[in-house]
């Protein structure tokens, strides 16, 4: 790999776009991704905010799940924003039917757990390892992380609330860092994804 690693943005459901333009100002070459073939060709992979239960089942059908789940246990760096975060919870504490996870955090979460969509907010977050003071965390009916386990590493609360977990190479945020302008925590997952590169 080069400086520019290049970095997915799963691209089934959800705000991918700013996803994108948040990792292009990272310095890493981003692209969307939506088939197998295209997750086997990136060093990291971002997966987005958007409605979890829907991308769950998208990837279900897109024949992308099995492939997420592979590419996670063999080490491939992935961070999950919001929905992005339940995607990669080991368990959810209320899933909808039909709802599966990639799994990678050893983590249970609490999906709207924070409230409904016209109770979004936003709250500056202090992020373990996300130098430069807090970051303005948007909260788009989003979940919290209601216990981890022994492998997680906790790295940002809000309210009490676990909001910021990583485990390995698996990172993931309640919150939508793509939507602020404020590219610190992309700049922080680029750097992962070169570290293992
Ligand atoms: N509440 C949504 C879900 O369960 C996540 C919301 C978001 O990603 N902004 O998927």
């Amino acid at each position: 790999m080069t400086d520019t690693p290049v970095i997915g943005v799963l691209a089934l459901q959800g705000d991918v776009r700013e996803h994108l333009i948040a990792l292009a100002s990272a310095d890493a070459l981003a692209r969307p991704v939506r088939r197998p073939e295209e997750l086997a060709e990136v060093d990291g992979l971002v997966i987005p905010g958007g409605e979890s239960t829907t991308m769950s089942k998208l990837a279900v059908l897109f024949g992308m799940m099995e492939p997420l789940r592979e590419r996670v246990a063999a080490g491939l760096p992935v961070y999950g924003t919001c929905a992005g975060m339940i995607l990669l919870a080991d368990k959810i504490l209320d899933p909808r039917a039909g709802q599966e996870t990639v799994g990678g955090i050893d983590m249970i979460v609490r999906r709207n757990a924070f409230g409904r969509q016209n109770e979004s907010f936003e709250a500056a977050v202090d992020v373990d390892g996300v130098p430069g003071g807090p970051v303005e965390g948007v909260f788009i009916r989003a979940p919290w992380v209601e216990s981890v386990g022994a492998r997680a590493e906790v790295l940002a609360v809000h309210g009490g609330h676990i909001v910021a977990v990583r485990q390995g190479n698996v990172m993931a945020t309640s919150f939508h860092p793509e939507l602020t302008g404020d590219h610190r925590v992309h700049a922080f997952f680029t750097d992962m994804v070169r570290a293992v590169g």
